[in-house]
């Protein structure tokens, strides 16, 4: 079958099993000894899943233990967050870390070492996993955490399934009193307004700014910046006169649908341009509150089922980077003015801060800020994303390897410097071997 990412660039051929229980992922890696990697539900968006033969976990998909005291809960890698969320918001328990989709597994999560709007405080989701269980080259099943195999557990964590099968994995759900968001939306005219109102509200346990990547001048970097804290119940009964779980278990998804691509001209600095000055300018306040269901608040786009066909059927590539803190204004400057004098648009233009790096191998999160942009694919966008790269690289930046479809090998090389030590455990346990994506093979691993 063909196979994509999800910003379905590129397409390639591959042959799919679902593994629908452990044992059968061992005998599918002995059945497919050459080029072979994992896959969840493809919310990655260029080809770090994509091989010869993908090994597709989202169907095994069990709870195995829970501890209702501290909030551990032990599952199948191929657990979706959205599963996680309808079975324990009802029960006070919410995800400690999570992106800006639902519709991603637990081995997934993992693999990339995802990070969500509270990474200055939290870290990542692998800070956050206790153990894992992993299937080798070889069929063996080994248990790893910091303690046991600590260094395979370091690369298995954003190892991009380079180290092996996740099976399963422990971690803590965090305790929740409510299903709602109290949300403060911050208007900023310009980027420093911007990076300082980040700083200010740093204590903030989420936060996320959308930015208007086409403003130019004085109003470059202009945004808004969304703030979070789970909602008491007092206040959610007060607003909304409701009880704080309630429309938990019916998460307000997938309302909408993209029944087919759009065309590709539908998309153009003019659409985007006029769509950026509407989203920005219904904000009237300078600063507004709202009590929100923790869905539209995390997952926006998770409301219209397959909207990467917006992109129309060539795809787009999503660029997200992190550079230092001490880069931050010169470098996003550079970067957004860039952008705007290419007349390309994003709709999607986040940018977050990072707290600390952890030391997983291949772990893309440090501290700095971190800006994420989707571009239509077209055939002068890779050349433009070259561009992007020499100046991520000048100021000390790198790319997301969960969002890569087209880095080089070099600037991966060069700004990935535990590349070498990752391909030594890779090497250790064979996975060489065996597990290979599209994605490591471009990058020389
Ligand atoms: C709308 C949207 C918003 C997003 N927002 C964020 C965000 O805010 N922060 C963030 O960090 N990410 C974000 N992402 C990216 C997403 O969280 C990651 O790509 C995640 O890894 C996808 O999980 P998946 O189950 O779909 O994995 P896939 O896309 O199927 O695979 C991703 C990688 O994980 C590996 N993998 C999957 N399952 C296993 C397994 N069982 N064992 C070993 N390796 C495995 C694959 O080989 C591949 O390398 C977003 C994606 C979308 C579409």
């Amino acid at each position: 079958m063909k196979l994509s990412g999800w910003g379905r660039y590129p397409i390639t051929k591959t042959q799919t099993t679902y593994a629908t229980q452990p044992g059968l992922v061992a005998s599918s890696i002995e059945a497919e000894k050459t080029t072979q990697i994992a896959r969840g539900l493809g919310r990655s968006y260029g080809d770090s899943s994509l091989a010869e033969h993908s090994i597709n976990l989202s169907k095994m998909d069990d709870f195995i233990s829970f501890n209702e005291i501290n909030g551990q809960l032990t599952c199948a890698a191929g657990v979706s967050f959205a599963e996680i969320l309808r079975v324990f918001v009802p029960k006070g328990w919410f995800l400690p870390v999570t992106p800006g989709t639902q519709f991603i597994t637990v081995g997934g999560a993992i693999a990339s070492d995802v990070h969500g709007k509270n990474h200055h405080i939290e870290g990542t989701f692998c800070e956050q996993v206790s153990s894992l269980k992993l299937c080798l080259a070889s069929g063996e099943e080994v248990e790893c955490s910091k303690v046991h195999h600590p260094h395979l557990f370091r690369a298995t964590c954003g190892g991009m399934g380079l180290t092996g099968i996740i099976l399963q994995a422990t971690f803590t759900l965090k305790p929740i009193e409510s299903a709602y968001i109290k949300e403060t939306t911050i208007k900023t005219t310009n980027l420093a307004e911007t990076l300082a109102k980040f700083e200010e509200h740093a204590s903030a346990t989420y936060s996320v700014a959308w930015i208007d990547c086409l403003a130019t001048g004085k109003q470059l970097g202009r945004s808004l910046l969304m703030l979070g804290e789970h909602a008491s119940p007092q206040k959610t009964e007060q607003t909304q006169q409701k009880p704080p779980f309630q429309d938990s278990q019916t998460a307000k998804t997938s309302k909408f649908n993209m029944p087919f691509d759009l065309p590709s001209f539908t998309l153009n600095s003019f659409t985007v341009k006029a769509f950026n000055a509407l989203y920005y300018g219904k904000v009237r306040q300078t600063q507004s509150e709202r009590l929100v269901h923790y869905a539209p608040f995390f997952y926006p786009l998770d409301s219209i089922q397959n909207w990467n066909r917006m992109y129309g059927k060539n795809g787009f590539v999503q660029y997200q980077f992190v550079i230092p803190k001490s880069a931050g204004l010169k470098g996003l400057t550079e970067i957004l003015t860039e952008i705007a004098n290419s007349k390309r648009g994003s709709f999607l233009a986040v940018l977050k801060v990072f707290g600390k790096a952890n030391d997983n191998y291949l772990s893309f999160p440090e501290e700095g800020y971190t800006l994420a942009l989707d571009f239509k694919m077209d055939n002068t966008l890779l050349a433009f994303l070259d561009k992007l790269d020499e100046i991520v690289l000048h100021y000390h930046g790198k790319l997301y390897l969960t969002k890569d479809a087209r880095m080089s090998e070099q600037m991966f090389k060069q700004s990935y410097p535990q590349w070498q030590e990752f391909q030594k455990i890779r090497y250790q346990y064979d996975a060489q071997t065996c597990f290979n994506s599209l994605q490591s093979k471009r990058l020389g691993l």
